[in-house]
């Protein structure tokens, strides 16, 4: 398994051929932002420590989710995202402190406005679930920061990267909320989760000197532009061919930003995950009668995705899945 690093540090164009020996050889230049480090001694999966950490980061991830949670709501709305506090979108009451407590105040709410009875989602608590689910994937799946092996067996915890795909999954997760909600993704939101990508991108790059730096900055603009272009392309290629369009122009922008995040190679793999899955769970809506024919569907949920299984589970470990599973001619890039 490899990490987000392959998408902020081995997607280089020339870089492809590289093996994970080269990955973990990699990482050390990889400052952090001064975060204290924990005694690496102490950081086995078995030992107390770990397990607190794992929790604190699974409650970080969930609070995360209910803030993410709100701005799904208001953004469309041209609310602010911070004032007025948390309040039931029925009667307008405020929560109190205990019910903002992600997962836990909707249970003990069972769901319903305390003051007016409506019943709350149950997608507000899925959120913060998934919230707290992809924190500690995204913890987990990064690798320490000196040597090479996985699960902080040793080497103390790289923050700085573990950060970065917060920041990654905190972007993505209310697009995919406001595109399953509205077929529509919120052209600021794209905007400004490309430039973040990119200014990631060159953060990563240029600690590991000048040369990386450029060299993996230019591989993701490539990668957003190419992502763009390719997107849209597809897009008026589907509208000649069906007549409609098949692909929102603001799936292109996800691509985009996708590419920014992950580069060309990376980017490609999410991408081929995003179709794949759409296929897969689109065919089967279609049978069991959820979705109608031409009914159009969010193609956002699958791109992002698409991105966050990349940055979670590595470029070269997808490639070797998918190589496997389709035997090997497909994507065999890892070998370039
Ligand atoms: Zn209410």
């Amino acid at each position: 398994m490899v990490w987000g690093v392959a998408a902020l540090g081995l997607t280089g164009l020339d870089r492809l051929g590289e093996d994970l020996g080269a990955a973990a050889s990699a990482l050390p230049h990889l400052a952090t932002i001064g975060v204290p480090m924990p005694d690496p001694a102490s950081m086995g999966t078995s030992s107390p420590g770990f397990g607190l950490l794992g929790i604190g980061v699974a409650l970080l991830g969930a609070c995360v989710g209910s803030f993410l949670n709100v701005v799904a709501w208001r953004l469309p709305r041209q609310e602010s995202v911070v004032l007025p506090p948390s309040h039931c979108p029925h009667c307008g009451t405020r929560l109190a402190w205990f019910e903002n407590i992600p997962v836990l105040g909707w249970l003990v709410l069972r769901g319903r406005c305390r003051h007016c009875g409506a019943l709350i989602s149950p997608r507000y608590p899925a959120v913060e679930l998934l919230g707290a689910g992809l924190w500690v994937a995204i913890f987990l799946a990064t690798p320490p920061l000196a040597g090479g092996t996985i699960w902080f067996a040793s080497g103390p915890i790289d923050w700085w990267l573990v950060a970065a795909g917060w920041l990654l999954a905190s972007v993505l997760l209310p697009m995919v909320l406001i595109d399953l909600d509205l077929l529509w993704l919120p052209e600021p939101l794209c905007r400004w989760g490309l430039l973040l990508g990119l200014a990631v991108t060159a953060l990563a790059g240029y600690r590991q000197g000048g040369g990386v730096g450029s060299r993996l900055l230019l591989d993701h603009l490539i990668a957003a532009a190419a992502g763009l272009l390719a997107m849209e392309g597809l897009s008026a290629l589907a509208q000649r061919l069906l007549g409609k369009p098949a692909l929102g122009l603001g799936d292109a922008k996800l691509t985009a930003l996708l590419g920014a995040w992950l580069g060309l190679y990376a980017m490609g793999i999410a991408v081929f995950l995003a179709f794949l899955s759409g296929a897969l769970l689109g065919s089967a809506l279609l049978l069991i009668g959820r979705l109608k024919r031409g009914q159009p569907f969010p193609f956002g949920p699958y791109l992002a995705a698409g991105g966050l299984a990349v940055w979670i589970g590595g470029a070269p470990w997808w490639s070797q899945l998918l190589g496997a599973a389709f035997g090997g001619g497909l994507l065999g890039v890892g070998r370039l």
